[in-house]
């Protein structure tokens, strides 16, 4: 693969060790953007594509939360806005040998494509979100205010839908305030999820149920969590953020 590409062989291999995490826990695929025949598919952003030397896909790109461009606010586009193309950076043996910068339709150079920051807070924290679902993916693991122990990735979706900011160690604020009663719960499950092990990562569906009494539902079957984590975290603040620059204009 580093044949024919004039990127130094350590950023292939990091490309590649970090979909490790993919392999491991299958569920994951739920995130990736995907045809619909299952083939890699990846967004792009047109601003960072000009500023390469060697335009090139970024790991972050070929996910379905990935939004909004954190180097230049801008959001990220799937489509080819020429030909309005579906496909245009099809991750595929044709398009594996970078650089790359055309849509693989039309042809159109997807870097002089002109895209504006969306300037607000939503977009910034949308921006600062994607970046922590990112870390605590490669890291297979996160933190959250007021819990000591590491987090399972496998428990992500769902504390995402519950409405949880994920964030490094390092990190001193934590962009949410939680509901005390869904910390214990928490809790509770690092302990029967660790237990459970690869197999809880592996599984396609988790089949505990959240108690509903006066209490956020948070457990459930990972794959639907996974869509209802992207929608809410992800699609709706995006739309209204967009609505917004709209009536700006
Ligand atoms: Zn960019
Ligand atoms: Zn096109």
């Amino acid at each position: 693969m580093a044949q024919g590409t004039n990127l130094p062989p350590a950023t292939l291999q990091g490309f590649v060790s970090r979909f490790d995490a993919f392999r491991r826990n299958r569920w994951l695929r739920r995130w990736l953007r995907l045809s619909e025949r299952g083939t890699a598919r990846s967004g792009f952003c047109p601003n960072c594509l000009r500023q390469d030397v060697v335009p090139h896909l970024r790991f972050e790109w070929r996910m379905r939360y990935w939004m909004i461009c954190p180097t230049h606010g801008n959001r990220i586009l799937t489509i080819c806005p020429a030909c309005q193309f579906s496909d245009p950076v099809a991750v595929d043996d044709q398009h594996s040998a970078v650089p790359f910068a055309g849509c693989g339709k039309c042809g159109a150079d997807l870097r002089f494509v002109g895209l504006a920051a969306l300037k607000c807070d939503t977009a910034a924290q949308l921006a600062q979100l994607q970046v922590a679902v990112t870390a605590a993916i490669l890291q297979e693991g996160f933190s959250l205010e007021g819990i000591e122990e590491r987090i399972p990735l496998a428990m992500l979706p769902s504390l995402l839908a519950a409405g949880i900011e994920p964030r490094d160690r390092n990190e001193s604020q934590s962009l949410s305030r939680v509901d005390p009663r869904l910390l214990d719960d928490v809790r509770r499950s690092i302990g029967q999820v660790n237990a459970l092990g690869r197999l809880y990562a592996s599984a396609d569906v988790v089949a505990s149920r959240g108690n509903t009494r006066g209490r956020r539902v948070w457990k459930g079957d990972i794959g639907r969590l996974c869509e209802i984590a992207l929608k809410q975290r992800f699609r709706w603040p995006l739309a209204v953020v967009e609505l917004d620059a709209h009536q700006r204009q």
